[in-house]
């Protein structure tokens, strides 16, 4: 099994693994060709932190920002994008390595505008549209309450560690500081192990 590469990122044995706020990002991403400021930042360091090498990204945003479909050509994300995400893996400018936000980070963040796609769908979709993802996720009635009661107390994290629980064969367990997840890299590097 190889390193995750701007193809395979697109399998989906590896989108399987993703966190919903993840999910919706790479969604966004290929229905508009594009991602605002705050959704490049979030999936950038999201992918940055499941392996996707520089070399790697900067093939990825190039290919998903002129694709098909859309109207941005190489030149034009060469001159305007290239450096942002060259940046975002400390390649420019501070030459700091960003590590990948954490929920907490996501959830400090600007809300999303209409036609953005970065932050936590526990937090900004609304109840229908939850409940119909919830739903194409094959949870029960019982599971899919549970989960939004705890989006209603504003519990994101918790709404999203049980989703996780709740695909991944664990249902029933008790979320304390060992299963808690509050970072989508750790959502996704726990699916990853579970799927092997
Ligand atoms: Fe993403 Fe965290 Fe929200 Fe889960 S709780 S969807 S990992 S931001």
């Amino acid at each position: 099994e190889g390193d995750i590469n701007s193809q395979n990122v697109y399998s989906k044995e590896i989108l399987s693994n993703f966190p919903l706020c993840a999910k919706n990002l790479f969604n966004g991403l290929q229905q508009q060709h594009h991602l605002r400021y705050n959704g490049r930042q979030q999936l950038s360091f999201f992918l940055k932190g499941i392996g996707l090498s520089a070399d790697e990204a900067l093939r990825f945003w190039a290919e998903a920002f002129t694709a098909k479909g859309g109207s941005m050509t190489m030149d034009k994300f060469n001159k305007e994008y290239r450096y942002n995400f060259r940046h975002n893996y400390g390649l420019e400018g501070s030459r700091i390595s960003y590590r990948a936000w954490d929920c907490r980070t996501i959830l400090s963040k600007p809300r999303p505008a209409r036609g953005e796609f970065h932050g936590c769908p526990y937090r900004d979709w609304n109840v229908d549209k939850l409940t119909s993802e919830l739903a194409a996720m094959n949870l029960t009635a019982v599971q899919m309450n549970s989960i939004l009661e705890s989006c209603q107390k504003n519990e994101f994290t918790i709404a999203c560690t049980k989703v996780f629980e709740n695909t991944h064969g664990q249902t029933g367990m008790e979320i304390d500081d060992q299963t808690h997840i509050a970072h989508p890299n750790l959502y996704f590097e726990r699916s990853r192990q579970w799927q092997k």
